[in-house]
């Protein structure tokens, strides 16, 4: 078992990392105080026989699966359950599932008397390598992603990577999305996919950088944890991602590969990243989006999906699009384009 300590301006957290952590760990943080889990409808299915195990006596809110019920009426349910289940102060959440119930349980967590204790407890590679560290909670709403949503650190987050062995190929790509963003940032983990990039579907190849990915963020929401400085490297990829995602309905991680191709494509342009390093990331990139499923895009339409890119929370008064890019080998910077700019630039860099 591993450990990574988290010291914020609000929490000093602990991630633990390992095949063990669930056993090590569990049945001490759920002594003391009435608990509370969220989960969703496939890992409540999936993992039947695991919740009966550990959370027999506890009352669990079983999300229905996908993005779409990240929303405000789902948050609602969730608090009144807890509401209806007598939670106090001192009680505390667990959330069981990928970066949909960290997210919208993190949330819970923070509101619900003005803040309990939160575990986090990741079940899919995205959520195990990004979303359940850091303290970022939030839902969606009128079509925007995350833009209702609060800082809030858990108390501990429980990594354990034997969750994995379940998890659709299709979940394993959007993982990989997330870890492909680490590449862009961390020297290390660069190399490691640039040597590897046949192994980017081997769960082994992947759980090894698990660790590695969570050690850099926790690095960055140590120096930064309200993102206003280094934070927002970990967006790379994400402006043109998250417009892709909402216009075109792809997951998150599949959105965020398209984001960091068209962005990476957009800085060397600008002459921002230096060329030959922002080829190897584009090759990296390419590998991982060739990974299955690989249905094909058709981003003919990709003037209207820019629009979606207008609604990035990065973006200030000033009118331009804000991205978080690329630079040279573990080095990235901001790349901000008036928006008629941005649109040409993307329109061009579909093309090639
Ligand atoms: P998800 O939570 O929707 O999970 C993907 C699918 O996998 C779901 O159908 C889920 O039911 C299923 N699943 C979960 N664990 C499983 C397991 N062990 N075996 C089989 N199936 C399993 O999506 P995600 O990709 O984990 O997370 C995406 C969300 O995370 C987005 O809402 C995104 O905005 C958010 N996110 C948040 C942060 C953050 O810092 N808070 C960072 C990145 C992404």
């Amino acid at each position: 078992m591993e450990l990574i300590n988290l010291k914020t301006p609000s929490m000093e957290g602990k991630i633990y990392i390992g095949a063990d952590v669930i056993q090590t760990r569990l049945p001490a943080l759920m002594k003391g105080q009435t608990n509370f889990v969220v989960t969703d409808s496939n890992v409540y299915v999936l993992y039947a026989a695991w919740f009966e195990k550990y959370f027999s006596d506890t009352e669990i809110f079983v999300l229905e699966a996908g993005e779409e019920n990240k929303n405000f009426a789902s948050l609602q349910a969730i608090l009144e359950k807890m509401a209806g289940a007598g939670l106090r102060r001192t009680s505390r959440l667990f959330a069981v599932g990928g970066g949909v119930v960290g997210d919208i349980g993190g949330l819970a967590a923070a509101l619900y008397m003005r803040g309990i204790s939160c575990v986090q407890i990741p079940t899919t590679l995205l959520s195990q390598v990004d979303s359940s560290v850091g303290g970022k909670t939030a839902v969606d709403l009128g079509g925007v992603k995350n833009i209702v949503g609060a800082f809030y650190q858990p108390c501990e987050v429980l990594v354990d990577p034997t969750f994995l062995q379940t998890l659709p190929q299709r979940e394993i790509k959007c993982g990989v999305g997330e870890i492909v963003k680490y590449a862009a940032l961390n020297a290390e983990i660069f190399d490691l996919l640039k040597e590897n990039t046949d192994k980017l579907s081997d769960l082994a190849f992947l759980t090894k950088l698990i660790t590695a990915c969570i050690q850099h963020k926790a690095n960055v929401v140590a120096m930064d944890e309200k993102e206003t400085g280094e934070r927002r490297s970990l967006n790379v990829g994400h402006t043109t991602g998250h417009a892709i995602e909402l216009f075109y309905g792809l997951s998150h991680g599949e959105s965020v590969l398209y984001g960091m191709s068209l962005e990476t494509k957009l800085a060397i342009e600008s002459g921002v990243c230096e060329k030959e390093y922002g080829e190897n990331l584009l090759a990296i990139v390419a590998a991982a989006l060739a990974l299955e499923p690989n249905a094909k895009t058709d981003f003919s339409s990709i003037v209207q999906a820019s629009e979606k890119a207008r609604l990035d929370k990065k973006n200030t008064d000033d009118g331009e699009i804000k991205m978080s890019v690329a630079k040279s080998k573990g080095a990235w910077t901001t790349l901000s384009l008036p928006f008629a700019n941005y649109q040409a630039a993307l329109i061009k860099a579909v093309k090639n």
